[in-house]
């Protein structure tokens, strides 16, 4: 329901949280975030607000991340629970959707005839283990294989275990807008959580995958082509 990515040189946990608080707005029922901390992916989630969240962030007390990402959940397939809520992990990826993939029921099957099974009943995880089953270190590879497989709406920002600090982005139907400061680049399904960054910012073209490291977005069709959307820009007072 609400997406926010990062990385850069600020503190991502609070970058995140402070995103989700932004998206608050939409209505949700439990919300999780990702990052690349101690050498590998750390997902901290919760249902509820995004308060028990920061509380169980806190708690953690993980070292410092300047990569992540975080969602709210507003439930569409598999019941509100922790197990249940953003980021999922399988295998490589790590991932946040906004949105139904229509057919993960037969997917689902698929990955099961080749002994891959699911831990939470959504539809969202169904996704992460079909990226992964593509995934052989080229990440734009497996997100072009995998949006074939893939019927229905979907905003999806994920990290790969093995490619520390980066996050892709892809989009069918879901909004995604993006941003690149100096500060670091920022990607979220409303500008709502960006403006305090940046009131320069682009919409991620349709089927086109972002690629977001700390200094720059680059934005590759389908092609593999770099393309450059076209920046808009927000008059909002913040
Ligand atoms: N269909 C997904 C789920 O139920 C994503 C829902 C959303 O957009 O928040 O987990």
């Amino acid at each position: 329901c609400g997406i926010i990515g990062f990385t850069g040189i600020l503190d991502a946990k609070e970058v995140l949280t402070e995103g989700l608080k932004e998206l608050e707005y939409r209505g949700y029922d439990s919300a999780g975030i990702s990052f690349f901390g101690e050498n590998k992916i750390l997902t901290i989630k919760s249902e509820g607000k995004v308060a028990c969240l920061c509380e169980k962030v806190k708690a953690a007390d993980t070292e410092e991340a300047t990569c992540g990402i975080g969602h709210t959940r507003w439930a569409t397939h598999g019941g509100v629970s922790d197990t249940n809520s953003h980021p999922h992990t399988f295998g490589q990826v790590t991932l946040i959707h906004n949105g139904i993939i229509e057919n993960y029921k037969e997917l689902e099957e698929e990955l099961a005839k080749k002994g891959k099974y699911p831990v939470s009943q959504t539809d969202s995880e169904i996704a992460a283990m079909v990226i992964d089953d593509y995934y052989v270190g080229n990440p734009v590879k497996a997100l072009k294989s995998a949006i074939k497989k893939l019927q229905g709406a979907y905003a999806f920002c994920i990290m790969f275990a093995d490619q520390p600090e980066v996050i892709y982005a892809i989009r069918n139907g879901s909004p995604l807008v993006a941003t690149s400061t100096v500060e670091g680049s920022i990607i979220a399904s409303d500008m709502v959580a960006l403006i305090k960054y940046s009131k320069d910012y682009f919409v991620l073209p349709e089927h086109h995958i972002a690629r977001l490291t700390k200094d720059e977005i680059i934005v590759t069709n389908m092609e593999h082509q770099v393309v450059t959307p076209p920046m808009l820009h927000v008059n909002w007072d913040v």
